[in-house]
């Protein structure tokens, strides 16, 4: 170790490679069995059960607890992977405190819920670890559908695609399909390459043919695509990144953080990854919050998140940002970044406190000076390569109903569409339903 978290600028090897692993290893350690028994027993089978309602996928979580608490975990799983294909990563990255745990009737009575996420966790990998699929395909129907981005919607509408006997051709422009569950979730919430095994396992089904390095826009057009397949499905994500908009952004040191977390997730050797040594961090949401973290377990020295509004106001939710506060990361509140200075390379951002008022937010003129030799943007992703013939709506690609864009045979889901919060398990939700109405559109079922 060569470095520590008190060298100056930009630098990698801050830490020991023992305090790498413990940094980078798992939020939650699984639950054993006896674990598991003991959380499910705490739920109360609930009719109308309001943790369902919550969930985006819709699944049947007092049924998928019962199969746990009677001691078949791979019924669990089925029940589970039967709406969400990628219950196993859902289960890692849900914000559960505000979907399903947020209702649980065990939280609003007690301030405790049952661990549902956990719980699925537990399930589906005891299903995963054994090999199994636990689904096998329909007759082959003849028809052939192209999905483009290989994230959660795209995987998921594939899965149900093969599933219900179509050929499924997927396209990535990445080297490694998975979306942002392969190059974007924090690493401590998807240990041990969990994101490439659930891909793996989830072509088991067989019928889809995966295309890296495969981009709409540049190897393919619309137009191509609709020709050669019966119908296309469109699970791009949000591959833009929003300007800061403020002076110096483009001195060496100011950086994207959704790309510096992509770097962090393909690293083979975290001691290799510069980090500098007064980290700041733009914005509010989870990219914020995973960007901020991440920092600090590299071994910078202070870190700090910059968001421009309220800490109620704040997208990520209370349970990230007291992790962000459990590791360290300073959260600054109605302040926003004005200039970056430094001699070429960042030294120090300039912000300026801000206030609601009638007009929207405000500067209030009063400004301050936080130490920074590494900026990080994490302000919001912008759709990039959309088809120009589509009807764009708010930024994203207009869909009605189950996915359905302005071109006949042209679907599409997850962050690059309309409509629904930007979650995998959205994502998920999005990528099974457009596909069930292309299966009912391709064979009048
Ligand atoms: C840093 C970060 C952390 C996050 N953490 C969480 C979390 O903890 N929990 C949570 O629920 N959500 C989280 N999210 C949100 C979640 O990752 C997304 O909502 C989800 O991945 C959306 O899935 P998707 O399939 O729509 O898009 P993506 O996952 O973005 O996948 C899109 C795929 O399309 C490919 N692609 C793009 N353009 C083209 C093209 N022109 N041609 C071919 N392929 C293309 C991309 O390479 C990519 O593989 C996070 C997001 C970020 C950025
Ligand atoms: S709301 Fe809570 S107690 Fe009721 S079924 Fe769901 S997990 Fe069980």
């Amino acid at each position: 170790m060569t470095n520590s978290p008190f060298t100056p600028g930009l630098a990698s090897g801050r830490l020991s490679a023992e305090d790498y692993a413990s940094n980078f290893g798992d939020l939650h350690d699984p639950l054993d069995d006896h674990e598991a028994l003991v959380a499910a027993d705490r739920c109360y089978f609930c009719h109308d059960a309001p943790c369902m309602t919550a969930c985006p996928t819709d699944i049947d979580i007092p049924l998928f607890i019962r199969q746990i608490a009677t001691g078949t975990p791979e019924a669990a799983a089925r029940t589970i992977l039967s709406q969400n294909i990628l219950g196993g990563m859902c289960a890692r990255v849900c914000p559960t405190e505000t979907l399903c745990e947020e209702v649980c009737v065990r939280e609003v009575a007690e301030g405790k819920p049952v661990i549902i996420g956990q719980l699925q966790r537990y399930a589906t990998d005891k299903l995963m670890e054994a090999g199994v699929h636990p689904f096998t395909r329909a007759a082959t129907t003849g028809k052939k559908v192209a999905v483009v981005g290989a994230g959660p919607a795209g995987l998921s509408c594939a899965h149900r695609l093969a599933m219900k006997g179509h050929d499924v051709d997927l396209f990535d422009a990445r080297p490694k399909g998975g979306g942002l569950n392969e190059y974007g979730i924090a690493a401590y919430k998807t240990v041990n390459g969990f994101a490439g095994a659930e891909v793996d396992w989830l072509m088991q089904i067989g019928g889809i043919t995966l295309h890296t390095g495969k981009a709409l826009g540049k190897d393919l057009t619309l137009d191509a695509l609709k020709a050669d397949y019966d119908a296309v499905f469109l699970g791009m994500g949000l591959g833009g990144v929003n300007a800061l908009r403020a002076e110096g952004e483009d001195k060496s040191g100011v950086s994207d953080a959704v790309e510096f977390i992509s770097d962090l997730r393909q690293s083979e050797d975290l001691s290799s990854l510069p980090v500098g040594r007064n980290v700041v961090v733009i914005g509010g949401g989870m990219t914020a919050v995973d960007a901020a973290v991440q920092s600090k377990l590299l071994g910078a020295e202070n870190v700090t998140i910059l968001y421009r509004r309220s800490r109620a106001e704040m997208p990520a939710s209370r349970f990230e940002q007291d992790l962000a506060a459990s590791k360290g990361v300073r959260l600054v509140f109605n302040a926003k970044p004005v200039r970056v200075t430094g001699n070429g390379a960042a030294q120090a951002l300039e912000a300026e406190y801000t206030m609601s008022g009638p007009d929207g937010l405000k500067g209030t003129g009063e400004t301050f000076t936080i130490p920074a030799d590494q900026v990080l943007k994490a302000i919001g992703q912008t759709l990039e390569g959309a088809p120009d013939a589509l009807t764009i709506e708010g930024g994203k690609i207009a869909v009605t109903g189950p996915g359905r864009t302005s071109m006949e045979g042209v679907w599409a889901g997850g962050d690059c569409a309309s409509g629904g919060e930007d979650l995998t398990v959205t994502a998920v939700a999005e990528g099974r339903d457009a596909a069930e109405d292309i299966h009912a559109s391709l064979t009048g079922a």
